[in-house]
Parts: structure tokens; C-alpha cells; sequence
């Protein structure tokens, strides 16, 4: 018979299998009679029992026990069944059809429905001949049904390893027949399958994690300062605006404290980026330090801060400011050297209805005003501030005209020497005559020509007014040492060619360099760059003399004073105030004043209003003194005047000859 031609007729949901023998897809109808696999972690479908149930294992048993008797084999029946085969997990070779003569893959040619193990089935052939014995008939039925109970559950394991379940397996059976043989291959690629998925899923596992890892990093990056891990300008807008939210359900409103570093510029230049990056991280530190757990501290760029105290109210917020004030003034020690971080705080409260931006906003505001009424505060936001901001924009931007179109003027106050009265020095100060806001004083615009570096240009034209009004003085000043002093900025000092610039003028106008010297205040010394003093230097070594300006208002140490090209410090007004009614007032200033002449340095104190206070400094040894008791900032008219008078008093009568 040819095995062309299916002997038996294939019953619903059995494997239809073409020439070659590869198995065709199951009907549909097929399917629901496919016993359904409960998905299990790894399982083995046991075969249909061919073998008592305490029958060996086939890789126990020897070929022969209790194997029914092997039937007859045809002429034409290929080798018989080899023990050897019956090892379950290598496919058996492929028997040949000697019928077909066809070869097919290994170990799944002729495969379901094609019985081929004498030892348990019969083959087929075999079968056909023993059709004819009423017996033989009954086996052959009972294998026939074994045979398509496996193809069932062969169907079922493709089914379910298609499905994904890849732990399907399914246990051949003791025939050790060419079905066996599909079930060993479909198993081991099963086996293979699994691990090739297991691999690619602990692949996916791993590339998940650092992908999760990469994306925590990413927000962390996204919500967090890097260098001081505090929250940044993003996050912190996040928590105003769910503070704010609290407040509308029934909370109290946050409050937004600003913090700016002073004069940290000044350490980033002259200790370097990495001193500087230790200081914001050391503040960062102690700002953490005076916030609650329930409060955010942010970095929000540079040497700005920021404090969200969620549910407060202005005073609550006004101590947490003095408490991060407080925290600042112990001296940071960064590169062996001790440096201060003071700050300016703007604090907002919240209201109905507000938002992030607006308390951002009105805090910046309170802050920029903290840091022009003196630096090292804080101050409450109030509607007033509002238009001293839009005043100081157009400041900005009407002051760069101011300069070109003369609208600035210099008045002078004389510097008196103590011991004769005499005029021996006068400083410039300059004045903004505003063609429809009259006369600006230069607190009103100086600290805004230095945040707009409008300041530079500013101090070129008060050089140079300065010096030609000293070159029309010349003829009046008979004392060597008279000098006019001029107020010059960080800023100014930072930028190259200021020397040269005041040599110029000084030889344009025929000025010797000695009539000029600069006042740079105590808190701009202390913080200068290497820029700065090597501009000082280049001042120095010109001949133009410098002084310490408002000295007693920073933190100079007298140290750092020894190494200043500076000949004369002036005292500032603050520390005379009570010189004349507190004892102790006098005991200090004279201190500050020998510690100045230990240094080599002239003093002068300026303030002087009161004739007692000029008579204790004269008493405690000051040399000299300015204030509005020797005379007010007058016009260059005025000191013409009075120079002009002082030269005729001094010449006599005869003048002079
Ligand atoms: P400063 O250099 O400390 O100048 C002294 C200030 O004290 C002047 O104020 C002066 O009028 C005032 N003053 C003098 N004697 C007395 C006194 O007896 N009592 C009182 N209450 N005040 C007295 P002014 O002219 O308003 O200048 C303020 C500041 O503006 C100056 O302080 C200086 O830092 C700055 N400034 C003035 N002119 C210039 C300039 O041309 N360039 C720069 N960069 N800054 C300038
Ligand atoms: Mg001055
Ligand atoms: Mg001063």
C-alpha cells in the first residue's frame, strides 16, 4: 500500500499530513477538541498510558521485556526498531519509506499518523495485515485512537508554545515512533525557544533598568540644581504653585524668600570657580539647615536662592529670613582663607488669586531693594517697590544720554586738615541734573550705573571733568599735596584701561599725577579680583594715589590692609555718630584710628557735622576730616572761591612776595 494513500479515514481535530509529511494546519472545526492546557510554568503532557502504569522507563527497560511480542515485520519493513532509540530526548534517525523513497527533514519526516515502531504500535503496514484477524483489528483501532489521543496533544503543545507558553513540553511516549520523534524535536526546540526568550527577557529586563535609571537621572536632573542637589527653578515653581494651591483650600498662603549672595562675584574672580563652588555649596547647607521639612530651598542660578515656607504668614517668614541671615555670618573657610557670604533677602507673601510668577517677581523686587538699602537684609515686599523698579528701568535708560549730553555735574566737599583747618583736599561727587526731575543724587543712580555697567562711562567723564577743573585750579593751590579724590567702583576698576586713561588726561591737561587720587570703598577692596588690583597696581605705579573709602563698614583685616597700595583711609560716618556722648564710641574710634596709622596710613573721618565731634577726633589723633561742618558738597564756582580765598590768606597781604 502506498503511503500515498491515508489507510485510515482522519478524524476531526487529527493532523492532516501532505506527501512529504509535514503536518497540515488543523481545521478550525479541529480545535475545540484540543483538551485546553491550564498556562503552567514548565509541564510535561503525559502520552496516553500504551504501558502499565508500573511499566519501566524506557531508558531501564532491555529492548525485549515486556514489550508485546513484535509483530511480523513485512518484507519491505524497514530495520527493526533498535533499542537504542529509545533514548526520549534524541530524535530517532529517519526510518525510510520505502514506499515514498521521499526524504524529509530529520527527525520529523513521515511524522504524525504514520506509526512506524513495531515494539508499540505495529507499523502500519503491519497493521494492514493483521486487519484480517478479528483481534489484531481491535489493537489496530486502540492504537489508532492512542495515535490521534498524541496528535491531540502534540496540536495542543504547538498550540500552547505558539501562544507563548514556551514550558510546554510533552513527554514522548514509549513507541519511540516517528510521532515521538516530532514531539523530541518540537521539545527541543521548545527547550531552545525558551532559553532564546529567557535571554532576550532578562536582556529587555536589564535595558528596562537602565532605561529607568537613565529617566531617574533625567529628573533629576530636570528638578534638581547638580551642584548643590538643592531644588532648582523648575521644581520650585512646582511648590509655590502647590502651595498656593493649599492656601485656596483653606491653608495660609506661602511666602517666597529671595536670596541673593553679596559681592559673591567678587569671590568667583578673585579665589576662582572651584572656592566659588564651594561657597554656594556650603551656603546651600546652611540654608537647609534653618528651613523646615515641609519648606523647599532652591538654587535657582548663580548666587540666587530661594525659600518656599508653604502655609506661614509674614512674620513666621520675616524670622525665617533673620535665621538665614544669621546662618551666613560665621565666615566660610574656603582655600585656607576666610570668606564672608553675606546676603540680600526680598520675601513675598502670597494672597488669593496670586501666582508663582508674581511672588517670584515681587520678591526679586524686595530683594534688588534689600540690596540697594545696604546689603546683608531682608525686606517684606510692598506695593511702593514696584515703581521704584519701573524708576530704576528708565533710569537705566535715560542715564547713558545723561552722560553724553552734560546733563551730570561735580560738586566738591573740601577735606580739611584738623590741626590748621586748611583745605587740603576736596573729593568729587557727581550730581544728575534731570532736565524735568531736577537733581538726581548719586544714590539714586550709581547703584544702578553698577548693575548696568553704564557706571564705566560715568566715571571716564567724572576723570576727566575732575582733572580739568584741578588744571583750572593750579595757580590757586600753593600746597604741594593738595589732592582731588574721585569714587571709583569695582566695576570701573575691573575694566582694562583706566590708568591710561587717567594718564592721558592728566598730560592733556597738564596735571601732575600726584593732584589725583581715587577712593575705592573698604567692601570693593576687600573683594577685588586679580583684574582689580592689578589695576590698582597700574594706578599706583602711575603716581595717582588711593584710599580706603567708608572703612568700618566691611570686614578688612589688617592684614589685607598691609598689603594694599593704599595711603590714606577715611573713616566712615557711622562709627562718629556718638563719638561726642558715648565714651566707649570714643574708645573705638580711636582704636580703628591707631590701627590705621600702624599700617602707615593717613586717616580721615568724614560726617564731621559738629564742631565737638571735629574737636574728640582732633583729641583721639585724626588728621583730617570732611562733613558738612567744614563745608558742603559746593559747585566748582564755590571751591574756586574758596581755594581762591585760602590762597590770598595764605600769600598775605603782599601775596605772598
Ligand atoms: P561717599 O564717597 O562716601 O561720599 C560721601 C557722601 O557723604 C556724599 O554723599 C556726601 O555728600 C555725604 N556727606 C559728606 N559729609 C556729610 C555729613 O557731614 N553728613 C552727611 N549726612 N553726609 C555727608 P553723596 O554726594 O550723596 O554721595 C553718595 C555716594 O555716592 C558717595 O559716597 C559715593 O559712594 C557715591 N558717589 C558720588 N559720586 C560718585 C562718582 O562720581 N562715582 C562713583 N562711582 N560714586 C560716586
Ligand atoms: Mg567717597
Ligand atoms: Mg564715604
Amino acid at each position: 500500500m502506498s503511503s500515498d494513500q491515508p489507510r485510515r479515514t482522519r478524524k476531526k481535530g487529527a493532523v492532516k499530513h501532505d506527501r512529504a509529511g509535514r503536518a497540515d494546519v488543523p481545521q478550525p472545526d479541529a480545535e475545540p477538541k484540543i483538551p485546553k492546557q491550564p498556562a503552567a510554568k514548565r509541564r510535561m503532557v503525559k502520552p496516553p498510558a500504551t504501558e502499565p502504569p508500573d511499566a519501566e522507563r524506557p531508558d531501564q527497560r532491555q529492548p525485549d521485556a515486556e514489550q508485546p511480542a513484535p509483530q511480523q515485520p513485512e518484507p519491505h519493513q524497514p530495520e527493526p526498531h533498535q533499542p537504542e532509540t529509545h533514548q526520549p530526548e534524541t530524535p530517532k534517525p529517519r526510518r525510510k519509506r520505502a514506499s515514498s523513497g521521499t526524504s524529509a527533514p530529520s527527525g520529523f519526516a513521515g511524522t504524525a499518523g504514520i506509526p512506524t515502531a513495531p515494539d508499540t504500535q505495529g507499523s502500519p503496514d503491519t497493521e494492514s495485515t493483521a486487519g484480517t484477524s478479528g483481534t489484531a483489528s481491535t489493537s489496530g483501532t486502540a492504537d489508532t485512537e492512542a495515535t490521534d489521543q498524541r496528535m491531540a496533544q502534540v496540536l495542543q503543545l504547538i498550540v500552547d508554545l505558539a501562544t507563548g507558553r514556551l514550558d510546554a513540553r510533552l513527554e514522548p511516549s514509549h513507541a519511540h515512533d516517528e510521532l515521538d520523534a516530532v514531539i523530541t524535536g518540537i521539545n527541543m526546540l521548545a527547550e531552545e525557544l525558551q532559553e532564546v526568550y529567557g535571554d532576550l527577557e532578562s536582556r529587555v529586563a536589564e535595558r528596562t533598568q537602565m532605561l529607568r535609571q537613565a529617566q531617574s537621572e533625567l529628573e533629576r536632573l530636570a528638578l534638581r540644581d547638580p551642584l548643590t542637589g538643592l531644588a532648582n527653578r523648575s521644581l520650585v515653581g512646582d511648590r509655590i504653585a502647590q502651595a498656593l494651591a493649599w492656601g485656596e483650600r483653606g491653608a495660609r498662603f506661602p511666602a517666597v524668600l529671595l536670596l541673593d549672595l553679596d559681592g559673591f562675584k567678587t569671590i568667583n574672580d578673585s579665589l576662582g570657580h572651584t572656592a566659588g563652588d564651594a561657597v554656594l555649596v556650603e551656603v546651600a547647607r546652611r540654608l537647609s539647615t534653618v528651613a523646615r521639612p515641609m519648606d523647599t530651598v532652591a538654587r535657582l542660578g548663580g548666587d540666587e536662592f530661594a525659600l518656599v515656607i508653604p502655609d506661614t504668614t509674614a512674620e513666621q517668614a520675616e524670622e525665617v529670613a533673620a535665621a538665614a541671615l544669621e546662618s551666613l555670618k560665621e565666615p566660610l573657610l574656603v582655600h585656607g582663607r576666610s570668606v564672608w557670604a553675606l546676603a540680600s533677602i526680598g520675601i513675598r507673601v502670597g494672597a488669593a488669586g496670586e501666582t508663582t510668577d508674581m511672588l517670584l517677581r515681587d520678591a526679586d523686587t524686595a530683594m534688588y531693594e534689600a540690596k540697594t538699602s545696604g546689603r546683608g537684609r531682608a525686606m517684606v515686599y510692598q506695593e511702593s517697590m514696584h515703581s521704584m523698579v519701573q524708576r530704576r528701568l528708565r533710569v537705566v535708560s535715560e542715564l547713558g544720554s545723561a552722560i553724553r549730553s552734560s546733563e551730570l555735574r561735580l560738586v566738591y566737599q573740601p577735606i580739611v586738615d584738623l590741626a590748621s583747618g586748611r583745605t587740603v583736599a576736596v573729593e568729587a561727587l557727581v550730581r544728575w541734573h534731570h532736565p524735568h526731575r531736577g537733581l538726581i543724587m548719586p544714590d539714586d543712580f550709581i547703584p544702578v550705573a553698577e548693575d548696568s555697567g553704564l557706571v564705566v562711562d560715568l566715571g571716564y567723564w567724572v576723570a576727566e571733568a575732575a582733572i580739568k577743573q584741578v588744571s583750572e585750579w593750579q595757580s590757586l593751590l600753593d600746597d604741594d599735596d593738595f589732592r582731588v579724590y574721585l569714587n571709583v567702583s569695582p566695576v570701573e576698576l575691573r575694566r582694562p584701561g583706566l590708568s591710561e586713561y587717567l594718564r592721558d588726561n592728566l598730560e592733556r591737561f597738564g596735571v601732575p599725577t600726584n593732584r589725583l587720587a581715587l577712593e575705592i570703598s573698604e567692601t570693593a577692596l576687600m573683594s577685588q579680583d586679580v583684574a582689580g588690583l592689578l589695576a590698582l597696581k597700574g594706578i599706583e605705579e602711575l603716581g595717582v594715589s588711593l584710599e580706603i573709602d567708608d572703612f568700618g563698614t566691611g570686614y578688612s583685616s589688617i592684614a589685607y590692609l598691609r598689603q594694599l597700595p593704599v595711603d590714606t583711609v577715611k573713616v566712615d560716618r557711622s562709627l562718629i555718630t556718638e563719638v561726642t556722648d558715648d565714651p566707649r564710641q570714643r574708645v573705638f574710634v580711636g582704636a580703628v584710628l591707631q590701627l590705621i596709622h600702624s599700617v602707615g596710613c593717613r586717616a580721615v573721618v568724614e560726617g564731621v557735622e559738629e564742631r565737638e565731634q571735629a574737636e574728640v577726633l582732633f583729641d583721639l589723633g585724626c588728621e583730617r576730616a570732611q562733613g558738612f561742618y567744614f563745608g558742603r558738597p559746593m559747585s566748582p564756582e564755590a571751591m574756586t572761591s574758596r581755594l581762591a580765598l585760602q590762597a590770598r590768606l595764605a600769600r598775605g597781604p603782599d601775596g605772598g612776595r
